[in-house]
């Protein structure tokens, strides 16, 4: 009866959920090991092997290991599998690339973005973007799930949990990594940043993301999101997407401005601690999920508050 959890990393950091996932692992009082796989993972193992509540990590080392592959990955996974009775990861692209895998391979189902863990392998999960709570019972011998990093604590450190290397397959010759582009940016990542200033359609042009968004970001050390509808015109990266098909973000304070608030975006922040919106029609969605609103031109509105500040 133990609980394994996958830790995701890009070489150099630790994904930030990872020490939520370890609360959310704590649940079934039993043993939590944590597998992390990389070229050179050693001082990564060392931090989670800090965190509170971690038995054991586990550890797979591989040059091959520099860019996994989730084929890879779930080669590790699966033979180590049968010792466990639970097998979890913080909800990201990361995990939702892998576990699907890994459950397949098991032959359990899997359970994704997980926001409650209940007693007896009962969980409460979001659907339909959201809007309706699904609570559903697993009776498989083996749990597979991702968590929703939000909804759990951070682990606290200033442990010092035994570290052991595990058995790392050779990887599999069906798929490869080729490259990875990533856009540079100085501000805070989205889904780990305090605050984070967003922008909609509204902003009608991605000079206006540079001038009236940036401009507020910078002074609140804010990263920088966008709706869907300024994604899919060209405003703003894909990357900087805000909900059901983009990120899903809890900050301190989230501003969203020019937003109407349709469900699907809603969904990737409605969980943030204070939102702010900046929106000209009074009836806006958005207003109702806002703790503060402002009906108001945001062309106007922005500048002004970004000189205020
Ligand atoms: P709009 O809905 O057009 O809203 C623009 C707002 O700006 C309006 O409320 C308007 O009053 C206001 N406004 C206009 N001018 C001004 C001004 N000068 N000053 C102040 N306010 C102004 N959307 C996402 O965001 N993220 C997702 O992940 C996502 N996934 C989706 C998945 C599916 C399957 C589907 C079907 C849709 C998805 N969408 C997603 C799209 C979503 O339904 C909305 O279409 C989208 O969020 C709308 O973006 P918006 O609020 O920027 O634009």
């Amino acid at each position: 009866m133990r609980t394994l959890l996958i830790a995701e990393h890009d070489g150099q950091h630790l994904n930030e959920q990872v020490a939520r996932a370890v609360t959310a692992a704590q649940h079934w009082q039993q043993p939590v090991d944590v597998l992390i796989a990389g070229a050179q993972p050693d001082a990564l193992a060392a931090q989670l092997a800090a965190l509170q509540g971690v038995n054991s990590v586990l550890v797979a080392s591989d040059a091959a290991l520099q860019h996994p592959t989730a084929e890879h990955l779930a080669d590790i996974i699966v033979p180590l599998a049968s010792a466990y009775t639970v097998v979890l990861a913080a909800h990201s692209a990361f995990s939702k690339n892998l576990l699907p895998r890994v459950a397949a391979l098991l032959d359990v189902n899997m359970l994704s973005d997980v926001l409650e863990i209940q007693d007896g392998n009962t969980y409460v999960r979001g659907i339909y973007a959201g809007n309706v709570l699904a609570t559903v019972h697993n009776q498989d011998a083996i749990q597979v799930l991702t968590v929703r990093g939000s909804k759990f604590a951070i682990a606290a450190s200033g442990a010092s949990a035994e570290i052991k290397a595990v058995a790392t397959p050779a990887a599999p010759q069906g798929s490869r990594w080729v490259s990875e582009a990533f856009n540079k940016s100085e501000r805070p990542p989205l889904t780990a940043a305090k605050v984070v200033v967003s922008g909609g359609r509204a902003l009608g042009s991605a000079d206006a993301f540079a001038q009236v968004i940036a401009p507020l970001a910078d002074k609140l050390h804010a990263a920088i999101g966008a709706s869907r509808a300024a994604v899919d015109a060209g405003y703003a990266p894909n990357d900087l997407q805000v909900g059901q098909t983009g990120v899903v973000v809890a900050p301190e304070l989230y501003i969203a401005v020019g937003i109407s608030g349709a469900i699907q975006h809603a969904y990737g922040m409605k969980d943030s601690k204070v939102v702010v919106a900046i929106n000209q029609d009074p009836e806006a969605q958005i207003f109702k999920i806002a703790d503060y609103g402002l009906v108001a031109d945001l062309f106007e509105a922005v500048p002004e508050l970004t000189a205020a500040l």
